[in-house]
């Protein structure tokens, strides 16, 4: 029984010394600095792979809270949606945005001074401004042909 608890755990400084495999479900999901930048829909150019981020958010995305609506189904609920696991992690990573606790911790670079892991507060990330909380368009109050007025030329 005690081994379960601490397997559960959260260890300090987790993300520099634990391999991902090797995190537990707690410490995975801690890497997430609640950016919501994951949730907005990409634009990739044909002739050159280049992916470009909108400020259109996901439909199951929450603008006010910066969270999924529904976060356990929500590759049911959206078949597009990526879940992020450490065994998919390398073939995804570049496609997370550059400040994405995943990410950074998959390349071997420091977390973000303001991620939550860095600050103790959870609300860190919209707190400095470095979230999409209150700035995102849902998907479904714009039409497909215009979404390309909508990418962000410096998501960071
Ligand atoms: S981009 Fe990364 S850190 Fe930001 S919300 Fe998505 S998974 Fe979390
Ligand atoms: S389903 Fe949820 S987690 Fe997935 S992209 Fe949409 S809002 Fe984000």
């Amino acid at each position: 029984m005690k081994n379960l608890k601490a397997k559960q755990s959260i260890r300090p400084n987790f993300w520099k010394n634990i391999d991902m495999t090797e995190m537990t479900k707690p410490e995975w999901e801690a890497l997430c600095d609640g950016c919501g930048k994951c949730c907005l829909l990409k634009l990739e150019d044909e002739d050159t792979n280049e992916v470009k981020f909108t400020n259109i958010a996901c439909r199951l995305f929450d603008d006010n809270t910066c969270k999924c609506q529904n976060y356990a189904l929500r590759k049911q609920m959206v078949s597009g949606c990526v879940v992020l696991t450490p065994e998919n992690i390398e073939r995804i990573a570049h496609w997370m945005p550059n400040t994405c606790g995943y990410r950074r911790v998959f390349e071997g670079q420091s977390l973000m001074k303001w991620h939550p892991l860095i600050t103790g507060n959870p609300d860190s990330a919209h707190i400095t401004n470095n979230s999409f909380q209150n700035r995102t368009i849902p998907e479904y109050d714009v039409e497909e042909d215009d979404f390309e007025n909508y990418i962000i030329e410096d998501l960071a």
